[in-house]
């Protein structure tokens, strides 16, 4: 034992001399704080001042060295949440010297994923903001492998859904809170600081009204793989021949109600010929509800964070969102967004209770219930008579939470109606093929060809060869695109061809100059690249 002790204290003195010898080394991807994320070797964080700490030495290293800079507004965000300004990460400098005043460093060994979660009582938030961006942040950082450490550093217990993170590492996640009991000064032998926005697909509405993000780069496939993730860790195995088809009734039990969620459950069971179950996160574990979704035909459920589950869906299934008197399905799309994601093959219906006979209000609720009592008189009754909630800002506007916390009943034809527009025979997952869309490559090869034909008349022949992955592809349809443009004009001819050759003859002129683009595009719709552009004479 005193072997070990003394290597435990050999390592312990080699860790503390290269802090003090080496400081804090930083190198950041990213050009702006909102797309930053940071590499640290010895990063540490004073429990007592609840303060990253940047040791400065002769082999430090801070890349990007913004100067003053770095407090404009931050280094970076600690969540996936853009630019929010509760997020912020940023350290204080110390010259490594200092070591020799300051509490004895404690050493964290694990490499450590350091983030906020956004708001970890609320599911929808859970995945969007979390637990995909975690994942994805780990899978472009590959020292951040299953043995890495999470540290949530937002300040927040572990809340109701902490058994999902622990999912994404071998180590129990550790929150800031924690941290003190493991000494005053830590230190992160090798970390990674904020997380990867490249999965979220939904803005809050922080600084113009909520909805979709402007450049949604995930598909359905990153999507999919993260669930399939996440089944494995759970231990549901995706039933291949699944033998029954059945519609799945997400419920609230709370608050945002189904009046008559028996008699709802019935129609759709009687209308689909289809087994319809009731779950909802009170009654029914995670797993459970995991294992039910992800081979259910069709989601039904009321607006809310609940409805992100619909992320395990099979490919084919729909989702029917229903929707409040008074709330404008189209100004809050989170789920139908994710839902229509490429790739995610879902089909997505929305459903508004257009009846104010058929809603139920609760003006006399605490505000964060979506009570009313609390504002004037005047708009009190503004709210009461107004027939649709006005675009709005994030997150305590009275009469969305008024209007989003009724309870409705829902008017079971008009309902069915709406399904009936979209799916016409059975709904459900049926077993479809890969049909991933492939884009073609560059066509290769491209020459022209003049001819002039006395003074007012010419040709222009061009040809060119199929994209190099072509050969390797069935494709149904190959089509080629062609613009002929006279040189220092800005508009141009353009011509959709089946053959790897034209001769042009409309609008061409003698002795001039054209330039001519020529594109791939298989079955209408899949772009391929423009060749670079060919200078023909005639
Ligand atoms: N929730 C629930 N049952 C209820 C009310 C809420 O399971 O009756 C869950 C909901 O899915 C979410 C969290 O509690 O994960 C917070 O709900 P809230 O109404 O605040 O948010 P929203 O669903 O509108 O996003």
């Amino acid at each position: 034992q005193s072997q070990e002790q003394s290597e435990a204290q050999v390592d312990y003195h080699a860790a503390l001399q290269a802090l003090v010898e080496n400081g804090t080394r930083m190198v950041c991807t990213g050009r702006m704080h909102t797309d930053r994320i940071c590499r640290f070797e010895s990063l540490c964080y004073s429990t007592e001042a609840e303060e990253f700490v940047y040791f400065h030495s002769n082999s430090s290293v801070m890349l990007p060295n913004l100067g003053s800079r770095r407090f404009q507004p931050a280094l970076l965000d600690l969540s996936s949440v853009e630019d929010h300004n509760t997020q912020y990460f940023n350290f204080v400098e110390l010259p490594a010297a200092a070591l020799k005043f300051m509490p004895k460093p404690v050493f964290v060994p694990d490499v450590a994923l350091i983030a906020n979660r956004f708001n970890p009582d609320n599911l929808m938030h859970v995945f969007h903001d979390d637990l995909l961006p975690i994942y994805y942040t780990m899978q472009q950082f590959s020292d951040l492998d299953l043995e890495a450490r999470l540290f949530f550093m937002e300040g927040w217990s572990e809340g109701v859904h902490f058994d999902l993170y622990k999912l994404l590492s071998n180590k129990q996640p550790l929150l800031r809170e924690e941290l003190k009991t493991l000494g005053r000064l830590l230190c992160f032998t090798k970390s990674y600081v904020g997380l990867s926005k490249i999965t979220t697909w939904y803005q809050y509405g922080f600084v113009q009204p909520q909805g979709p993000k402007a450049n949604i780069l995930v598909s359905g496939n990153e999507i999919r793989q993260f669930t399939k993730f996440m089944m494995q860790k759970l231990n549901i195995s995706l039933e291949e021949s699944s033998s029954e088809e059945y519609i799945v009734v997400f419920s609230r039990t709370i608050n945002r109600l189904i009046l008559n969620e028996a008699e709802l459950i019935l129609a759709l069971a009687q209308e689909f010929q289809m087994k319809t179950i009731s779950v909802s996160l009170e009654e029914h574990s995670f797993s459970d509800i995991v294992r039910l979704i992800s081979n259910a035909s069709m989601l039904v459920s009321m607006h809310g964070a609940q409805l992100v589950m619909s992320l395990f869906l099979p490919r084919g299934a729909t989702v029917v969102e229903l929707f409040p008197y008074a709330i404008n399905p189209e100004h809050y799309t989170p789920y139908k967004t994710l839902a229509t994601l490429p790739g995610m093959d879902l089909h997505y219906i929305a459903w508004q209770n257009t009846a104010r006979e058929d809603t139920v209000t609760y003006p006399d609720r605490p505000w964060d219930q979506g009570g009313i009592a609390h504002l004037d008189k005047a708009e009190q009754e503004r709210i009461i008579k107004s027939t649709e909630v006005p675009r709005h800002l994030c997150c305590r506007n009275p009469e969305w939470l008024f209007r989003a916390y009724q309870d409705t009943k829902v008017n079971i034809p008009s309902l069915i109606h709406v399904i009936r527009q979209t799916v016409k025979s059975k709904p459900g997952p049926r077993k479809q093929k890969w049909s991933g869309s492939l884009y073609p490559g560059k066509v290769r090869d491209a020459k022209c060809q003049a001819s002039v034909q006395g003074t007012s008349e010419a040709k222009l022949s061009v040809s060119w060869q199929i994209p190099w992955n072509l050969r390797y592809l069935k494709v149904r349809e190959v089509k080629y695109e062609v613009w002929i443009q006279e040189q220092g004009e800005n508009t141009y001819m353009p011509y959709i061809l089946s053959h790897q050759n034209h001769t042009f003859s409309e609008n061409i002129k003698p002795f001039t100059i054209y330039l001519v683009w020529i594109r791939c595009i298989f079955n209408k719709n899949l772009l391929g690249p423009f060749a670079d552009v060919l200078l023909c004479s005639t």
